[in-house]
């Protein structure tokens, strides 16, 4: 049996649960969802009845909860230079969390936040650091994982060394992880087209932030070129980055163990996408 965990962002509507039954149809071992609508703050709370269909539901998949991967809202920004603003989110995110381990689940991948060019980078870290600390501080058994970003506009976290930062200053490090999109980090800067590069560029994530960190991946190919900073998402093999990247990923045991998650453009092939990743393994 593979130690490789793939799936796929899986809907959500209509209920939690159904992402458990949409991740199962597409041959899943993985799979990531929001656990409410992501384009609103507010939600209803998740009832007893919900709670224990999607428990139910991810007990039967076999799936085990350390591979699913829940994504908060986009409305959520932990570095919000409004101190109004800021509160909300950070009231959102404790909400986003405490809906995890509702569930059942052990992580919450979050994009780290944005300085809206009204605070420098290093403000914005220590309160996207400040956010994590009160957010962990209020919750349980759920850790934050961080995503990096494409750095587009404001957004900080494109960087291993801001990912670092925001790390270094969060206190309670037992839960706090990171997960790394290929697709960000491409666009980003770290090649991973060529072995050569993919050693590279990993070499210095060992470095900076450290593999004891990662807690997950988002198995993206790109539209947009190399340190470009657009996310464009798209099919493997269709992009920039091409199939070789993710073939040593399926045979990098540094990703064993932790969901490998599609967020491709193309719903309707995940399948064949998931089937395509497990072929590369040696
Ligand atoms: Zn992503
Ligand atoms: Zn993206």
């Amino acid at each position: 049996m593979s130690n490789k965990f793939v799936g796929a962002h899986c809907s959500a509507s209509g209920g939690v649960f159904n992402a458990v039954a949409n991740a199962v149809n597409i041959g899943a071992r993985a799979f990531a969802l929001f656990t409410k609508n992501q384009k609103r703050w507010e939600a209803k709370p998740l009832d007893t009845k919900t709670i224990d269909k999607f428990k139910t539901a991810l007990d039967e998949s076999g799936i085990l909860p350390k591979h699913v991967l829940p994504h908060d809202s986009y409305l959520i920004n932990l570095g919000h230079p409004d101190e109004q603003k800021l509160i909300k989110s950070r009231m959102a995110f404790i909400d986003e969390l405490e809906r995890c381990d509702q569930l059942g689940l052990e992580k919450l991948n979050f994009h780290p936040g944005s300085h809206l060019k009204e605070i420098s980078e290093d403000e914005c870290l220590d309160k996207i650091s400040e956010s994590i600390n009160i957010a962990l501080d209020r919750t349980k058994n759920v850790s934050a994982v961080i995503e990096n970003t494409a750095g587009q506009g404001s957004n900080l976290g494109y960087k291993f060394e801001q990912l670092a930062q925001i790390i270094d200053k969060v206190e309670d490090k037992s839960r706090i992880g990171i997960c790394i999109d290929t697709c960000h980090m491409f666009v980003a800067g770290y090649d991973i087209r060529t072995r050569e590069a993919y050693d590279k560029s990993w070499k210095e994530f060992e470095k900076i932030v450290g593999f004891k960190y990662l807690m997950g991946m988002h198995i993206n190919d790109s539209k947009a070129p190399l340190g470009s900073k657009k996310d464009r998402h798209h099919s493997l093999g269709q992009g920039e980055i091409g199939l070789d990247a993710f073939r040593f990923i399926m045979n990098d045991e540094r990703m064993d163990d932790i969901p490998l998650i599609l967020e491709t453009i193309d719903n309707t092939i995940w399948k064949d996408e998931i089937e395509l990743l497990y072929s590369f393994e040696n």
